[in-house]
């Protein structure tokens, strides 16, 4: 399992690493707060049951 994952920032207009912030169980799979490293942007991501994250 990562806690990273690379992601396009709306805020520094380019891919950042963002990190898990939060995570939450939820009845539909993994609610996870990811929060960019170069600003306070942060965006709510839904896992299901695969972790398609890992690249
Ligand atoms: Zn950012």
């Amino acid at each position: 399992m990562t806690a990273t994952r690379t992601h396009h920032c709306p805020e520094c207009e380019a891919d950042r690493e963002f990190y898990r912030a939060a995570s939450m169980e939820v009845h539909i799979g993994t609610k996870v707060k990811w929060h960019c490293r170069e600003c306070d942007y942060e965006f709510i991501r839904i896992d299901g049951d695969v972790d398609t994250a890992t690249a």
